[in-house]
């Protein structure tokens, strides 16, 4: 109950401006702001050095440059743009070549067609210089839009390119399926969106048990997994069927969101296992933001003491 109720009280929350100017103003604005333990800053040279950090500890990082329900087709231009640059600068750097970014961010919800241009105008910058990218699932409104894209970009031939699935959903099994015809990569989460019972369990255990049995499938039959949760019970069981299974740590993935259990990356690694941080930058952070804080609300303490903190400081400081 509580898993649903707090996603939904954050998405809520989300929406009311008062508290989206509050916590814009102060999450970010020094280099103790809270909202940096979840994300990496709001350029991207700031991303590059968190993902330099990263890279350090021997993790991998996927980049994200973070925006989302782009409304006007100026705007999903601009955002593609964005990328254009982001992945001149990831190419400027040394850090590897990885980005994720979701599809409402390019225009889907605005015009499907400039999307899938969009889309392409990303590839064809990626491909030659050799950068994977992974398009992030959002809301189910946008479930199978995003899918038809996916598939559409494949039978273009695009192939540097794998999509997310959503263990809560109950159709994703239909979907596992789909996308391991095709051959493509899947990252699989349990799901970040609050959704309504119709179409998603509501409940940990169910969607635990969900996730636990679409692992497995993705393990066994999957083009180079990527599993995504910071679950260690998800993580055992993972390592345990890989071993049952003898897939090696060099043909799957562990993926976790940067300022998120940095003691189980660090362990993970130390035991072989490809481990890969989602870094998240970029001035659009604030849903993204609320996303982290719905899956645990024990988050939201630390953030209001914090913007206490910030207030006081400010009024003594004037
Ligand atoms: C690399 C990556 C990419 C993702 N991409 C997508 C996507 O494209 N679409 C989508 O819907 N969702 C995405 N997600 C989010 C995902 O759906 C979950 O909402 C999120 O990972 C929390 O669930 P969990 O699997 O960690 O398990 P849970 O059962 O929710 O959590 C397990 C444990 O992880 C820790 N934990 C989890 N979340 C937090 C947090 N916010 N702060 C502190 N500790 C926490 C806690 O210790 C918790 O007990 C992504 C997640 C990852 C790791």
């Amino acid at each position: 109950m509580l898993d649903s109720a707090s996603k939904g009280l954050f998405h809520l929350l989300a929406l009311i401006t008062p508290f989206k100017t509050l916590a814009s103003r102060y999450g970010m604005r020094r280099p103790s702001g809270f909202a940096r333990r979840f994300i990496a800053g709001e350029s991207t040279s700031e991303a590059i050095e968190a993902a330099r950090a990263v890279e350090a500890r021997g993790l991998l990082i996927t980049l994200d440059h973070l925006g989302e329900s782009v409304d006007t087709l100026a705007r999903a231009d601009a955002a593609t743009r964005e990328y254009f640059e982001v992945m001149q600068q990831v190419v400027d750097s040394s850090i590897s070549r990885n980005i994720s970014l979701k599809l409402t961010q390019l225009g889907l919800t605005v015009d499907r067609a400039t999307c899938v241009d969009n889309m392409r105008r990303v590839l064809d910058r990626a491909e030659p210089a050799g950068f994977f990218i992974r398009i992030d699932m959002e809301g189910s409104a946008h479930t199978e839009v995003t899918l038809e894209t996916f598939e559409t970009l494949w039978n273009l031939g695009y192939r540097h390119m794998g999509v997310v699935l959503q263990a809560a959903l109950y159709r994703t099994e239909q979907d596992l399926e789909r996308i391991l015809r095709l051959g493509a990569r899947v990252r699989l989460v349990k799901g970040a969106y609050k959704e309504p019972r119709t179409v998603a369990h509501q409940h940990k255990p169910e969607i635990d048990d969900a996730y636990a049995r679409l692992m497995q499938i993705l393990l066994t039959r999957g083009e180079f997994p990527a599993i995504a949760t910071h679950d260690p019970a998800m993580h055992s069981l993972a390592i345990d069927w890989a071993a049952e299974h003898g897939l090696t740590p060099d043909k799957f993935e562990f993926q976790l969101l940067y300022g998120v259990r940095r003691d189980l990356q660090a362990s993970l690694v130390s035991r072989g296992y490809h481990v890969r941080v989602y870094i998240p930058f970029g001035r659009e952070w604030f849903p993204y933001f609320m996303r982290r804080l719905g899956e645990r609300p024990a988050n939201v303490a630390s953030v209001v003491t914090s913007i206490l903190d910030e207030r006081r400081n400010t009024i003594w400081n004037k």
